[in-house]
């Protein structure tokens, strides 16, 4: 299989005619390797235009939707970013392609450990992963440039707006159990600037500041 192959087909046909505009996003979804953080059975389907199980029941999202949510980021490569929702890694991976330091919070262990597995593995020494309830943030580490949770939340947790920077943007699939739109916000001294953006639909968010 020419992986480098798929990675170009898929930025041509599921991203660029989709409106993804970042050439640094589509460039770092050239580059990082999609296949090696599915299952060595799925490796053929890993450039294919949907998300994919990892196990416990979770998923790696949608080539599209991973670049979406990280051009809504505004990635200039200085940032420390924070995301809450390990799962298989890749978003993360994209995420350190366009950042200073990424921290990665999962709640299921065996995803936290597979991950950071692969993270040393390909060399990815900017990102740090944490097991634990990421609507809690990562306190210690706070303020983050960037936040972006990538499972469905009922709204945005708090102690994540609070560990967010001035001048800082989050991004979250918000709404029910089973339907949610990608929120974007900006914190300004003037206030929280909201947008919203294409509908999505995520595993559930668990935690003390997201679903029970
Ligand atoms: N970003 C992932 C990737 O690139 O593969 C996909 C994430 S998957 C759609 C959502 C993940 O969020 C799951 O792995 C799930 O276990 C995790 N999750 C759900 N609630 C969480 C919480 N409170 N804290 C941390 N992780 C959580």
């Amino acid at each position: 299989m020419d992986y480098e192959e798929l990675r170009e087909q898929m930025v041509i046909t599921q991203l660029i005619p989709r409106g993804i505009k970042d050439s640094r996003v589509l460039e770092a979804m050239k580059r990082v390797p999609r296949h090696l953080f599915v299952d060595v059975s799925m490796q053929n389907s890993a450039y294919d235009d949907m998300a994919m199980p990892i196990g416990d029941g979770q998923t790696i999202s949608q080539p599209y939707m991973v670049a979406i949510m990280t051009e809504l980021l505004e990635l200039s490569g200085k940032e420390k970013v924070l995301e809450i929702g390990t799962g298989s890694g890749y978003q993360a991976a994209v995420l350190a392609e366009l950042s200073k330091d990424v921290y990665t919070i999962e709640r299921i262990a065996s995803l936290a450990e597979k991950s950071s597995q692969k993270f040393s593995l390909l060399g990815y020494d900017n990102i740090h992963v944490k097991t634990a309830d990421g609507t809690l943030g990562w306190t210690e580490e706070a303020p983050f440039d960037r936040i972006i949770i990538t499972a469905a939340s009922p709204k945005i947790p708090d102690p994540l707006m609070e560990q967010l920077a001035l001048d800082g943007i989050l991004v979250i699939p918000v709404g029910s159990r089973y339907s949610q739109q990608l929120l974007k916000i900006r914190k300004t001294k003037e206030g929280m600037l909201e947008e919203y953006h294409t509908p999505c639909v995520f595993v559930p968010l668990i935690g003390k500041h997201g679903w029970e």
